[in-house]
């Protein structure tokens, strides 16, 4: 057991201040994944900084019309907020697909986004891992790799984000809002996740010393037709080994806007743009889909056990894009 220090703050200023104390400070928020790797040796702060009192709880509409959402919303207030289930559905979806209620009930919107990944090596300190150890080499790669990396990854780390809310957010172009002592700032979230190259270990563009705030859904009216799809091992209570989340505007048979984020494929989720292009301006239809997915998936670099997710996600495109396609038809 080892001793860390425990406190509670109350306000935004507060958190960063206690944040910029101690170089082995680290913010608590659900505590469901940070907690887990204190047990398991992985993380080992000198200060948990509980961020669950923080006044960021609200989730409400911009002037624009997007959606701002704190924080420390909880996993299980975000999926149920009616504005959510309504303007972005797959975003409650994804919520909803991931860990277990009493687990939502603890998580909070900025843990989700900075949890870690479940690589089986990164939280087993007897193996090397350059993403908690830099420089020690990848156990995975020569090892057990089935549910790693095809997109983006590198000699250096293959391991996948595992969050599912992460994805549909790539999908809506969310910026994410923090704090430092030096002022607020913003980051959209296709900057907010670094790629991996040999730097595994910095994950995220975010400053040293940031709590992040909040994020935010611009208005996009196409997000109020989309769907999150996961593939996994079990039912319920298992992370993706593929997901997909979509939103897609279609007018006579043609398609006029479609979003596109992939997970549990690259150390980030996964923005499809390339399949986005090929398909803007041309038809809904199966073949379309299929084509515009085998062109996102040309960049695909498999390890012996986990090609059977190129297969994988090209159905998985062309069964979401169906269905929203079906929807806007009736
Ligand atoms: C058994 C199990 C199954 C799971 N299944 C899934 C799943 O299927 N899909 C899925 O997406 N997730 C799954 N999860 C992961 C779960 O979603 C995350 O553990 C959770 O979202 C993390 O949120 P938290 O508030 O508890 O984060 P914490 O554990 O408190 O923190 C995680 C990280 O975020 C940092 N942090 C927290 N708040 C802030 C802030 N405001 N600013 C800056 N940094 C901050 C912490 O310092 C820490 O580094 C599962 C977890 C478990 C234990
Ligand atoms: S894939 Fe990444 S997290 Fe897993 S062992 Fe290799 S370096 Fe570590």
């Amino acid at each position: 057991m080892r001793e860390f220090g425990y406190e509670r703050a109350h306000d935004v200023a507060g958190a960063v201040a206690l944040l910029g104390s101690d170089p082995g400070a680290r913010l608590l928020g659900g505590g469901t994944n940070l907690v887990d790797l204190m047990k398991a040796g992985v993380e080992r702060p000198t200060l948990l900084i509980d961020v669950q009192e923080l006044p960021l709880g609200d989730i409400g509409f911009t002037p624009d019309g997007g959606l701002r959402v704190g924080a420390t919303v909880s996993n299980s207030d975000l999926a149920a907020h009616p504005d959510v289930r309504r303007h972005y559905p797959a975003l409650a979806q994804a919520l909803l697909a991931g860990a277990s209620g009493q687990l939502r009930n603890m998580a909070t919107v900025g843990g989700n986004l900075l949890q870690r990944t479940r690589c089986g090596y990164f939280a087993d300190l007897s193996k090397p891992c350059n993403k908690r150890t830099p420089g020690s080499g990848c156990a995975a790669i020569a090892g057990e790799h089935r549910n790693h990396a095809i997109l983006g990854a590198s000699e250096h780390c293959v391991a996948t984000h595992p969050s599912d809310m992460a994805v549909a957010l790539a999908a809506f172009d969310a910026v994410i809002s923090y704090e430092t002592a030096e002022g607020p700032g913003d980051l959209p979230i296709h900057a907010f996740y670094l790629p991996v190259g040999d730097t595994p270990h910095i994950e995220t563009a975010l400053p040293a010393g940031a709590v992040v705030t909040g994020i935010t859904l611009p208005p996009a009216p196409a997000a109020a037709h989309s769907h999150y799809r996961k593939v996994r091992e079990r039912a319920s209570y298992a992370f993706a080994i593929g997901s997909v989340a979509a939103a897609l505007d279609v007018r006579d048979g043609v398609v006029r806007d479609v979003r596109l984020a992939f997970g549990a494929v690259a150390s980030r989720p996964w923005r499809a743009r390339t399949a986005e292009r090929a398909l803007t301006g041309g038809p809904a239809d199966a073949d379309a889909f299929a084509a515009a997915a085998g062109a996102e998936l040309a960049a695909a670099k498999t390890l012996p056990a986990n090609g059977y997710k190129v297969t994988l996600m090209r159905n998985l495109v062309v069964a979401v894009l169906t269905r929203l396609a079906e929807e806007a038809a009736r």
